[in-house]
């Protein structure tokens, strides 16, 4: 893609341009080598543009299949829209590839939401790594907050580390359960409920309000319990019980999140989370590149089976092998200049 492209398509893109965003989303979804730059190139021309930025809310939703994550997103991003938000909902799913589908692939759920022109719902990326999956659903997020949508939705299955993914890229973190039940008998893993600022107790409906009501009791109890997060208000952690089939309770866990979020925001925690978020991610990114680039080298890929397989095989230490490798790649990174310098003088002659 020519940079003439890029600057029109970051244009149409910031005006709020549905098919642009989706055509910027297909581009840093992408795991083809040859779409990065393109891809690096809108990401940086829009964070230099981005001032609504802060305007938005990104929050995570987790919960076990089942539990209702659709429905409720799709009442509860009805309202919001109803009442002038503009919602995106992402999802991260890194299973979604081994089991051929996607959280978010099925045209079924939210419905009305994917067709309503202030929402927008993208199914979870293709990729093999969480890692990978993670990144390009943090740059979604840039992309949809860049095209004016200020709500932002992570949605997740409570299936292995995608939960701290989430949590690594929104405000506040927000965990769906069903009546019944403790956390365990749900297949909610262990650490989970630590992340949560708000567990909502779903279904507390019909024949299931009594038993959602209890289990919420039995969870305010048990998140009193657990230590308060620096500062946040009385009162957080929180336990709630909604039903995404009538509407109820649907505010109220609106209230709470937006309570807390305004809350972080107010004091500067909101800002300095995102600050420590985007260095880990820097952080991330500046180690997958250095390995990407030794798997690149034929040479140093080479020498890395053969460090690999002595540390394996306990003959060298880990840390001398990497010390190794380093000096390898620095080698391999002047000699990479050299190369670079002949070719800027071969473009000049
Ligand atoms: P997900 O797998 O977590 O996304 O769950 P879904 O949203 O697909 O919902 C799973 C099932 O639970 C569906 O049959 C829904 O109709 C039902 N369901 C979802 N929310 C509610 C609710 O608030 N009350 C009741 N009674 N059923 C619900």
């Amino acid at each position: 893609m020519e940079a003439g492209d890029i600057d029109a398509l970051a244009e149409a893109l910031s005006t709020g341009d549905r098919r642009a965003l989706a055509r910027g989303i297909t581009l840093v979804e992408s795991t083809a080598p040859r779409h990065r730059p393109a891809a690096r190139a809108l990401l940086s021309q829009l964070t230099a543009r981005a001032d609504a930025r802060a305007a938005a809310r990104r929050i995570g939703l987790s919960g076990t299949p089942g539990v209702g994550k659709s429905s409720f997103i799709e009442a509860l991003g009805s309202r919001l829209i109803a009442q002038g938000h503009r919602v995106a909902v992402l999802a991260v799913d890194p299973s979604s590839s081994r089991s051929g589908g996607s959280i978010l692939g099925d045209k079924t759920r939210m419905e009305t939401l994917a067709r309503a022109p202030q929402a927008f719902v993208r199914p979870s990326p293709a990729g093999r790594t969480l890692g990978g999956v993670a990144r390009r659903t943090r740059e979604a997020i840039a992309l949809v907050e860049a095209a004016g949508y200020d709500v932002v939705l992570v949605e997740t299955v409570g299936v292995g580390q995608s939960e701290t993914a989430v949590a690594e890229m929104t405000d506040v973190f927000c965990l769906l359960l069903a009546p019944g039940g403790g956390d365990e008998l749900q297949g909610v893993k262990r650490g989970i409920m630590e992340i949560a600022d708000i567990v909502v107790i779903n279904k507390a409906d019909g024949a299931m309000k009594r038993a959602a009501e209890a289990t919420q009791a039995d969870y305010q109890g048990a998140l009193s319990l657990l230590r308060r997060r620096a500062g946040d208000p009385e009162g957080f952690p929180k336990a709630l019980t909604a039903s995404a089939m009538t509407g109820d309770g649907l505010d109220t866990v609106w209230q709470a999140l937006t309570t807390l979020d305004d809350w972080r925001r107010d004091r500067g925690w909101r800002d300095e989370r995102r600050q420590a978020q985007a260095l880990t991610w820097f952080r991330q990114s500046l180690e997958r590149g250095l390995v990407e680039r030794l798997a690149r080298d034929v040479g140093l890929a080479r020498q890395l089976e053969v460090a690999e397989a002595a540390v394996a095989a306990g003959r060298e230490t880990p840390d001398a092998c990497a010390e190794r490798i380093v000096a390898a790649l620095r080698i391999a990174l002047a000699g990479a200049d050299v190369d670079a310098d002949d070719d800027a003088h071969a473009g000049q002659d």
